[in-house]
Parts: structure tokens; C-alpha cells; sequence
């Protein structure tokens, strides 16, 4: 086990009801799970819990064996690549200079970069299709290539696991499924997955586990198959919708048009 979150709940000040209400979930090797659920279901609270970012008002976070809160800071960033769901570029730099600072984690303060670092970061750039942009600087970049560039700073790590929060915003279709098959093959490769998506059809091909979040409760959690129920859906996300199979098996959804009625 990677990570392990236990009975996790979080208040925000001044909010009534917890915006995560005891959520478990593990990150294990060579496993993909999604979290999924409507806007302001807990997903992002819930990586925020993970990474010690946010207080617990309960539960508990482990990570390799020590609890969360026994780790320091650029230790935790030499295990867990993270992408989070909002960043601004505070400081415009150079692409390949904003991926290189992911390996500062490993190096410490002040060690010069080594050729290995600078091969890190040159296949972690490789790896999201992101290598040509090197030279460009990060307020420079469209939605999509700043989402590539950042995947590829969390790879850069070299992490035992990636949280990516929605990491396929902006990106077209062609991007999207280039970052959800370079996480599949990671993930193949031993790293432990976590995607938080909206993109509940993809999530079905490509992950081995969901996790469905609603109003900060898990309402549902295991293979696509079970948690991809029509009526389940229909009753989170507040619309109707079908559930249909691809060829590979995976469920797939489709939202229904009003007098429609599923398959
Ligand atoms: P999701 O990522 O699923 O869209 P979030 O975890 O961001 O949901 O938010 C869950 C709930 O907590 C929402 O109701 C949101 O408004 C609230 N919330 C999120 N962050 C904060 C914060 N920093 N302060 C107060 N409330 C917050
Ligand atoms: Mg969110």
C-alpha cells in the first residue's frame, strides 16, 4: 500500500455539513482508480486530504507505513506526483526550468542539477508529447499544453504515485487520451493511480477501480461495472442517463434527452 486514507472527514469553517464525510480509500501499486462525482462532491477535498493539505476533522492518512503527518513536505513529493486542479503561474518560467524545479524534492537545497535530473525532465516531457515546448515560457502556453507540462512535472519526480486532479481539462480529444494511456501504462508499470474525472466514460476503460463521491459521501466504490449503474447515476449527477456497453465490456453512459428512455 502506497497511501491509505481512512474515515476521512473535513469541515470547512463556517460550513454546516463536512465537505468530506468519512471517505476511505487506498493508492496500491499497478492499480488506476477514478474518483468520480458531481461538482462540489469532495473529489478535490479529498486529494487535499490525502496530502495533509487540508486539517482532518477525523479519519486517518498513512502513507508507506507512517502516518501522514510524520513526513516532511519534500519527502512526501519524492513518493506522490501531484497535479492539482487549479494553479496560476505566479512566476513565468521557462518550460523546462518549471519541470526541472520538480526535482529540487531529490537534489535539496541549492545542489546543482545533475545529467540525471536533466533526464528526468527530458523524458518526462517526452513521455506527455510536451519536449518541443522547452524553450517556451509557462505564461506562453494554451490550456492544454500547461495541463502536459504539468503532468510532466509530477512525472518528473519519478513518484511511487500520481494524484492528477481532472487533469484533462482543456485538453482535445486527442491529448486526453494521450494522458489517460501514458497514466494506464504507468500504472502498468507498477506506479499506483489516482484520477479524479468527469470524464465517467473514459474512467470505465481505463481504470480499475471508482470511487463515486456525492455530497462528500462515497456512495459507491469497485470495478466500473458495478459502480456505472443507471439509476445510481441518474440519482447523483441529477440526470438521466443510460447505460450501454463497449466492445471491451466497459460500461458506457449516455445521457438521455427528456422523453427519452434507456436502452
Ligand atoms: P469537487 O472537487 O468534487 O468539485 P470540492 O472538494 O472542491 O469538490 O468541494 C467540496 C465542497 O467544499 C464544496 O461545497 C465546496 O464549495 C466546498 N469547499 C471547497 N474548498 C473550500 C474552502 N477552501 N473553503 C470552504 N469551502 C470549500
Ligand atoms: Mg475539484
Amino acid at each position: 500500500m502506497i497511501l491509505q486514507g481512512k474515515d476521512l472527514t473535513v469541515r470547512y469553517a463556517g460550513a454546516e455539513a463536512p465537505a468530506l464525510d468519512r471517505v476511505s480509500m487506498d493508492v496500491r501499486p499497478g492499480r488506476l482508480l477514478a474518483v468520480v462525482g458531481p461538482n462540489g462532491s469532495g473529489k478535490s477535498t479529498l486529494m487535499k486530504a490525502l496530502l495533509g493539505l487540508v486539517p482532518v476533522e477525523h479519519g486517518t492518512v498513512v502513507l508507506r507505513e507512517r502516518p501522514l503527518a510524520a513526513w516532511r513536505r519534500a519527502e512526501i513529493a519524492t513518493v506522490l506526483g501531484v497535479v492539482s486542479q487549479r494553479e496560476e503561474i505566479l512566476y513565468p518560467l521557462r518550460v523546462e526550468d518549471t519541470v526541472l524545479m520538480a526535482r529540487y524534492a531529490r537534489l535539496g537545497p541549492l545542489a546543482a542539477p545533475r545529467a540525471e535530473d536533466h533526464a528526468a525532465v527530458r523524458s518526462a516531457l517526452e513521455r506527455c508529447d510536451a519536449w518541443a515546448l522547452r524553450d517556451r515560457r509557462t505564461d506562453t502556453l494554451s490550456g492544454g499544453e500547461w495541463q502536459r507540462v504539468r503532468v510532466a512535472r509530477a512525472l518528473a519526480q519519478e513518484p511511487e504515485a500520481l494524484l492528477l486532479d481532472e487533469p484533462t481539462v482543456a485538453l482535445d480529444v486527442r491529448h486526453e487520451m494521450e494522458v489517460f494511456e501514458l497514466v494506464r501504462a504507468l500504472t502498468d508499470g507498477g506506479l499506483g493511480s489516482v484520477v479524479i474525472t468527469h470524464h465517467l466514460n473514459l474512467a470505465a476503460r481505463y481504470a480499475d477501480a471508482l470511487l463515486m463521491l456525492d455530497r462528500g459521501r462515497a456512495v459507491a466504490d469497485g470495478p466500473p461495472g458495478e459502480v456505472l449503474d443507471a439509476g445510481l447515476l441518474s440519482s447523483v449527477f441529477g440526470w438521466p442517463v443510460a447505460v450501454t456497453a463497449w466492445r471491451d465490456g466497459s460500461p458506457q453512459l449516455v445521457p438521455l434527452r427528456p422523453g427519452e428512455t434507456g436502452v
